[in-house]
Order: structure tokens, then C-alpha cells, then sequence
């Protein structure tokens, strides 16, 4: 876990050994506010550490990014805490898409009332402006790398908690990862969010995963990225119905590719992309062992 004070009220947590996800810590004059819990409560101890080395033993609020298992399942010490997210993080929290993604143990925290639940003022439609400990915390809802998606500016500090919007550099995986994701409506949504972040004029970004980067360096390195998945995406498709046209390449199915095809330009809400990758897993399986093997590689 390393650790890094970003100024002298914010503090960074990474853990390198779980794909660089982030914890931010805001130090209000009144307490801490805790942005995203990790996954495991092992990660987040050093979080709780940090906080009972400083006189407390629960933030004044936690926030959450989105409703990703690796951001909202660490911090198990909610019962009496403000838990603020956005509509559909709730709705996807609470409503069993993040279910069928947990272990034993993690479903029996959840279905046992393990988040105090939504109530009046803590759900964040487009914005929420967060008065809380003496300090201004500004909650946007962009749909970018998910639907659900949040970023938290400190306006005083010209800071911005990006979400898993961004990802550093040491980050291997990008969002949606590979070629095997189509294109979505939040994927064409993250360049709107990069200009969006842009436009806070930001002093420092912090990323969901990895380390901080200058501003301008984060987000010219993301939309880098990003582009470059959309190629490739492009390209696969352009593959895949070359391929099917021809009846396929050895060990392929084409009626899975061509399945996939028409999915993949229809479906657009998370639930269908996990169908998606279900029905077509051997499809995609067998891209990925083309691609370890140099078919499709440019
Ligand atoms: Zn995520």
C-alpha cells in the first residue's frame, strides 16, 4: 500500500497489489471523508489505520465513484456513516448486478444490510453540492466509464477525483479493456468526461487506479487510450464480419460471430453487455488466443 499526502488536507492510498486501485482520504475540519473502500477490508485497514491514528474511527461520509465491487466492498464500518453515491450506483449497489459478481462472504456483508441504504439527500441525481465537516465538496454524475460514473472536485483546492474515469500509466487494462468490449454509450461518453475535467481546470486528478499524473498529462495519456481501443475495436468488427462473410477461420463458429456481431452494435446497458459476454465467451476466448498469436495483430 503506498501512501502519499496531496496536500495538507487530502491523502492518497494505492494498492499496487491489487491493480493500483485508489482510496482518497478528505480531512474536513470535522473528520474525514472517505472516497471508494477498495474491495477487501484487508486493503482497507491501512484507510482505517490512517483515520485511527488521527482520533477517528468512522468517516463523516463515504463516497462512492461507482458501483464497482473494487471501489464500494472494502469498508465494512458503515452502520452510522453518510454513505453518498450516485442514483444508479444505488440501484445497481442494491438491485443485484453487483451480486452475481461477489464471494460467499461478500454477499452475506451485503444482504445482511452491509450499506445503510439510500435516504433523502444522499443520492446524487447530476450534481450534489457536499456541505459537510466545514468544507465544499462538489459530486458531478458523468457517464463515463460507467453509467453510474462520479467525480468529486474540492473547488478550494482546484482538485478532481476522476473515478475510474482515468487510469495511470502503470495501469495494463483500460476501460472497456481490450478488444472484446463493444462500443457503448459510455465509451463514446468518456471524451465528454476528459473535456468535462478539462474544464475544471484542474490542479491535481486523481485517477480511480494508479499514480498522479500532471492534469494534462493524465488526460492527453487516457484519451490516447482511448482512441486507440476504438480503432482497434473497429477493426475486430471489420474482422469478424470479413470472417463470417467467409465462413469463418478454423475453430471459429460462425454463428457465434455473427451473434456477436449483431449484439454487440444493440446492446447497451451493462446487464446485456454480461449476457453478451456469456453467450459469445468462446468466441471471445478464441479472439484473445488470436490475438496471443499474432493473427490480428497489426
Ligand atoms: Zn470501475
Amino acid at each position: 500500500m503506498r501512501t502519499h499526502k496531496l496536500n495538507e488536507r487530502v491523502f492518497l492510498f494505492m494498492d499496487d497489489g491489487h491493480h493500483h486501485e485508489n482510496v482518497v482520504v478528505i480531512w474536513t475540519p470535522s473528520g474525514p471523508v472517505v472516497v471508494d473502500s477498495f474491495r477487501f477490508p484487508s486493503q482497507f485497514q491501512a484507510v482505517e489505520e490512517h483515520m485511527r491514528e488521527r482520533g477517528c474511527s468512522r468517516p463523516l461520509a463515504q463516497i462512492f465513484t461507482h458501483w464497482h465491487p473494487n471501489h464500494t466492498l472494502g469498508n465494512r464500518n458503515l452502520a452510522g456513516t453518510r454513505v453518498v453515491a450516485q442514483r444508479l450506483t444505488w440501484e445497481f449497489m442494491l438491485g443485484g448486478r453487483l451480486a452475481g459478481q461477489l464471494g460467499q462472504e461478500e454477499l452475506q456483508w451485503m444482504q445482511g444490510g452491509g450499506w445503510p441504504g439510500p435516504e433523502d439527500r444522499k443520492v446524487v441525481e447530476k450534481e450534489l453540492n457536499l456541505s459537510i465537516g466545514g468544507m465544499s465538496l462538489r459530486l458531478l454524475h458523468v457517464a463515463g466509464h460507467t453509467a453510474d460514473s462520479l467525480i468529486v472536485q474540492i473547488p478550494e483546492y482546484r482538485l478532481v477525483i476522476a473515478g475510474d474515469n482515468l487510469v495511470g500509466p502503470e495501469v495494463e487494462f483500460f476501460f472497456p479493456s481490450g478488444p472484446t468490449r463493444k462500443r457503448t454509450p459510455e465509451l463514446d461518453g468518456l471524451a465528454l468526461v476528459y473535456r468535462h475535467i478539462r474544464l475544471l481546470a484542474p490542479k491535481i486528478v486523481v485517477p480511480g487506479h494508479g499514480w498522479v499524473l500532471p492534469p494534462e498529462e493524465m488526460l492527453s495519456l487516457n484519451e490516447h487510450r482511448l482512441k486507440s481501443v476504438l480503432r482497434r475495436s473497429a477493426e475486430i468488427a471489420q474482422r469478424l464480419l470479413t470472417w463470417s462473410e467467409s465462413g469463418g477461420p478454423e475453430g471459429f463458429n460462425e454463428y457465434l460471430i455473427k451473434t456477436w456481431l449483431s449484439q454487440a452494435n444493440a446492446c447497451v446497458t451493462m446487464d446485456e453487455q454480461e449476457a453478451l459476454k456469456e453467450s459469445v465467451g468462446r468466441v471471445l476466448n478464441q479472439l484473445g488466443e488470436a490475438f496471443a498469436h499474432g493473427v490480428l495483430r497489426e
